[in-house]
């Protein structure tokens, strides 16, 4: 929702070349506490001109920046990662206000984004080139990576902390400058951030936050001074910022949405496929783009699983994650009501509702976006349950008879982001390992999230761009290779030579 700003609330402002941006802003948008369904917080919506502010400070700070040395870059990562790291449980309080998630959870995301500061930490060993000396006589090469300039980030909100961690530190230690553009629905991590960046040393500028939503993701995308657009949220949207991002030149990682299947054959321990179904399933009230949403059953067991997911979800506490609950509220009213319409449309088109969370009791206010998990048996393959990513705390149990027949469904879909498969049987898992055409494959593991020297990112539909985010891949998406021939003359150089050169 956006308007004109009125005062009774907080605004959360623009970070631009180190400090807040406090010019009134023409549009706000609201920032909800979705376990009371109450306005919290105002957040200002960045203009063009906001935008073109933010790149100004990026690109003056980046002159400098880029000769910083290595030595100072880590300094101020090692700083930040203590400074982040002791007020971890701040910054969790924070996510939980605006997302909703529990704060065990939220503390979970925060850990996982400080890991990736750590790998930033490591800047100096992961930009070592390589040299060869004398490849022809007297002559060295030897690569090196540079830094692209000011970058643009833009994130969703499912994971306000950690999907911005994964790129900003590995950028920053590269050299470059950040614009970030977080969710407007829960924008406040990313200012929390940009205040410890700057009791960490960093210089003004290199770090900047501007808010709102397509107005300020489509200056990023067009304007000449920003090199490259770091992406996460929905397909539609990846694929419209790739498209426009590539278009006016800029290099582009932009990280879609998913339908995560998880396969159980029948000899799995079912008991541990029916806690990872649950915990992968309804963790984060299922707004992961990692969370399990079709579970694909290898008969005989389906009716068993059913049984034991059903029994687990019967403890599920839901309610305010301030308090000691499994799963809190989803992030909007709206959203809710989204994904609340998917359990009339599951019903109608045929499938068994086995837990209808729409009844689930509720530790919280009444008015906060509540909505208990839920789990459809018997779904089929032409259902808009299984087809479109809800995005909320509702499993599909597919029932197949074959390996065969999962995998062929794990493939046929357009996303391919995670998937996991429950076995005892190594074989079959390293069959599936080789055959699924997935970016990210959990065995007995259901939400496989690779760690942050790793590289996270899907195929097919859940990516658009070459390069996945974070590990080495990350550093390489933040620079530029080049390669350098050198040769410094002794008495025997050799006179004029026409031809093309050659080693000798
Ligand atoms: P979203 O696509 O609505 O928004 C993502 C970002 O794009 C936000 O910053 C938003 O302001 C901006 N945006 C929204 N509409 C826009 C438009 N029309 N033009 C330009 N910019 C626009 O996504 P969301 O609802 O915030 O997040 C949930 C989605 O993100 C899910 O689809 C989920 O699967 C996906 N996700 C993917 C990954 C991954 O790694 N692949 C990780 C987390 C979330």
């Amino acid at each position: 929702m956006t308007g004109t700003a009125p005062t009774s609330f907080p605004i959360v402002r623009h970070w631009i070349d180190g400090k807040p941006h406090d010019a009134v802003a023409e549009r706000v948008g609201h920032v909800y506490d979705p376990a009371t369904g109450e306005v919290s917080k105002q957040v200002a919506f960045a203009s063009s001109s906001d935008v073109d502010r933010a790149v100004s400070a990026a690109t003056a700070a980046f002159a400098s920046w880029r000769h910083s040395s290595l030595a100072k870059r880590s300094k101020i990562l090692f700083a930040f990662r203590e400074i982040v790291s002791d007020r971890a449980s701040e910054l969790a309080g924070i996510v939980t206000s605006e997302h909703g998630k529990v704060l065990s959870d939220a503390l979970g995301e925060v850990n996982r984004a400080i890991e990736v500061i750590e790998f930033a930490c490591g800047i100096p060993q992961l930009l070592k080139g390589g040299f060869s000396e004398e490849v022809s006589n007297q002559v060295d090469v030897y690569s090196i990576r540079q830094p692209l300039g000011p970058v643009g980030i833009i994130t969703p909100f499912n994971f306000p902390a950690m999907v911005p961690c994964w790129f900003f530190p590995i950028a920053i230690a590269c050299g470059n400058s950040v614009v970030l553009k977080p969710s407007e629905k829960d924008p406040s991590a990313s200012v929390w951030f940009a205040e410890r960046w700057a009791e960490a040393g960093l210089p003004e500028g290199v770090f900047n936050v501007v808010h709102g939503d397509k107005v300020a993701v489509d200056r990023l995308l067009e304007h000449p001074g920003v090199k490259a657009i770091s992406f996460v949220g929905s397909t539609p949207i990846a694929r419209y910022v790739y498209e426009n991002g590539t278009r006016s030149g800029k290099r582009v990682q932009a990280l879609g949405g998913a339908k995560n299947h998880m396969v159980v054959l029948p000899d799995a321990d079912l008991d541990l496929a029916a806690d990872a179904a649950v915990n992968a399933g309804f963790g984060s009230a299922g707004e992961r783009c990692m969370a399990i949403s079709a579970l694909v059953v290898v008969e005989p067991v389906a009716d068993e699983l059913v049984s034991k997911i059903k029994e687990r979800m019967a403890t599920l506490k839901v309610g305010d994650g301030r308090r000691e609950v499994d799963m809190g509220p989803l992030v909007t009213e709206a959203h809710r009501d989204k994904v609340a319409g998917y359990l009339d449309a599951g019903v109608e088109s045929g499938a068994e509702l086995v837990v209808d969370g729409r009844g689930a009791a509720v530790d919280g206010a009444e008015s906060g976006f509540w909505l208990g998990p839920s789990l459809f048996d018997h779904v089929g393959t032409d259902m808009s349950i299984y087809n479109d990513e809800i995005f909320g705390p509702v499993l599909s149990v597919v029932r197949v008879s074959t390996y065969e027949a999962a995998l062929a469904l794990v493939n046929d879909n357009p996303y391919g982001n995670g998937t996991a498969i429950f076995t005892n049987d190594g074989g079959a898992a390293r069959r599936f390992q080789n055959e699924v055409e997935v970016g990210m494959v959990g065995i007995n593991v259901p939400i496989p999230v690779p760690v942050s020297y790793y590289s996270f990112g899907g195929w097919k539909s859940s990516l658009f761009g070459d390069s996945h985010a974070h590990g080495t891949e990350g550093v390489h998406f933040y620079t530029r290779g080049k390669v350098v021939t050198s040769r410094w003359l002794d008495p025997s150089h050799g006179g004029i030579n026409l031809g093309f050169p050659q080693s000798s």
